[in-house]
């Protein structure tokens, strides 16, 4: 037996004994918000405890000091569990890869390890009104005092900001050089007074995201992520996590637009020898099974510190076109059950209704083919006109 066999029997066993098994037929709706946050923290600190969590990252940080191998290996026994970690994915997919390679020793000695034992969680505020998929046109402002800074400003579509205890925010540090380059990442305590959360309802019901609002919050000196007026280079490293956590996924039996699931409902409905449902399935199936080995040459790359660049783009690009066709293929499957709904259908009906929100999240898909084109393809730079204005000079709604 492997040292990774082993790890993959050990992974298997704590998850049979502490994990529940994945059901397709149980009703679940669809964006884990089912599961109390305190369950979830619970389990975070079991899976921590474990020696699951954190698998790649250093020692000295909390983490296991693994290798991607491990990893693929433990996400693989996982696909057949329900993890209640929702809560902690953006945390630990993209401020804290972030905090590893830009951070302080400090940052990373005060932030990493309570983290990983879900004992802190974070959210990312990028997103404003007016600053979505140009982020480089946000409006928030963080001015120096003599202690550190203070933030003024609005964000939006803030996953998790409701229970969130701190956050990676952008904001502008300075209005008279061209908008890339005036911009800091902080750290901000997110139960500082003059936060305010406002969740935002979506069609499933649920508040996934929030508008979060800035009234002179006080933000230390050490809080800075990088370097001041460097912001757009920790937003860059920051985003190409984001893009590898969302798209390098592949086949799980818990996607409820996976293979698994979409046969399943094709089955039970007596759909599986439609010789044109098959060969949706069979493509369905030979696409998810491309992402995988994606996103593991993906993975394996970032854990061994090779940049992937523009490749985290075309991964979640892949991804997120892959949920939209398969709702497509589950609508037809299901035809008017997805409109009359059932528990046991709750989790592909979230999932159908959460496919197009996949194309806007972490950078819509005109975007990633933007990156895609200009980065991989070598095509022609979109112009930029602001580029070079300061942004101070820029006509913006205010
Ligand atoms: C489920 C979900 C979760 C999210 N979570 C977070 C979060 O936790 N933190 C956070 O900061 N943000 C979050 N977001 C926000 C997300 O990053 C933005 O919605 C996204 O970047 C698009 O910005 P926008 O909504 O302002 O759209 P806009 O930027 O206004 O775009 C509108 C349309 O114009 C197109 N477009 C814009 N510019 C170009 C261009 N140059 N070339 C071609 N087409 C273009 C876009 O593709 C889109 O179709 C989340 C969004 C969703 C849907």
């Amino acid at each position: 037996m492997t040292s990774i066999d082993e790890f993959r029997a050990r992974a298997r066993a704590w998850l049979e004994q502490n994990a529940k098994p994945f059901d397709e037929a149980a009703g679940h709706d669809g964006e884990g918000t089912s599961v109390p946050l305190e369950e979830s923290k619970r389990f975070q600190k079991a899976l921590w405890e474990a020696g699951f969590a954190g698998i790649t990252w250093p020692k000295e940080y909390g983490g296991q000091g693994l290798g991607a191998e491990e990893l693929i290996a433990f996400n693989q026994e996982a696909a057949d569990f329900e993890l209640p970690t929702g809560p902690f994915v953006i945390g630990l997919g993209m401020p804290g890869p972030t905090i590893l390679e830009l951070g302080t020793e400090e940052q990373k000695r005060r932030h990493l390890p309570p983290m990983l034992r879900g004992e802190e969680i974070w959210c990312q505020l990028f997103s404003e009104p007016s600053a979505g998929s140009d982020v480089a046109s946000l409006q928030t402002t963080a001015t120096r005092t003599e202690t550190g800074w203070v933030v003024n400003g609005q964000k939006v579509w803030t996953s998790g900001a409701q229970y969130s205890d701190f956050g990676a925010i952008l904001a502008r540090t300075d209005p008279t050089v061209p908008k890339h380059k005036g911009i800091t990442m902080f750290i901000v305590d997110m139960h500082h007074p003059g936060v305010t959360v406002r969740p935002l309802v979506v069609a499933t019901g649920h508040a996934p995201f929030n508008e979060v609002f800035f009234d002179n919050v006080e933000v230390p000196a050490d809080a800075v992520i990088g370097e001041v007026d460097k912001g757009w280079d920790a937003a860059v490293v920051m985003l190409r996590n984001e893009r590898v956590a969302i798209g390098a996924g592949g086949r799980a039996r818990t996607n409820a637009l996976g293979y698994d699931s979409l046969l399943e409902a094709a089955r039970t409905r007596g759909l599986e020898s439609d010789p044109a449902i098959r060969r949706r399935l069979a493509l369905l199936y030979a696409r998810e099974s491309a992402l995988t080995a994606y996103g593991r040459v993906l993975h394996e790359e970032t854990t061994a510190g090779i940049q992937i660049g523009a490749r985290g783009s075309a991964a979640k690009l892949a991804g997120a076109e892959l949920a939209l066709w398969a709702a497509d293929l589950a609508q037809d499957i299901l035809g008017s059950d997805l409109a009359l709904g059932s528990a046991d259908l709750d989790r592909v009906v979230a999932a159908v209704v959460g496919a197009p929100g996949g194309a806007v999240a972490g950078g819509t898909n005109e975007i990633q083919r933007n990156i895609v084109g200009e980065r991989v393809l070598g095509l022609p730079k979109d112009p930029g006109v602001d580029r070079n204005t300061p942004f101070n000079q820029l006509k913006l709604s205010r």
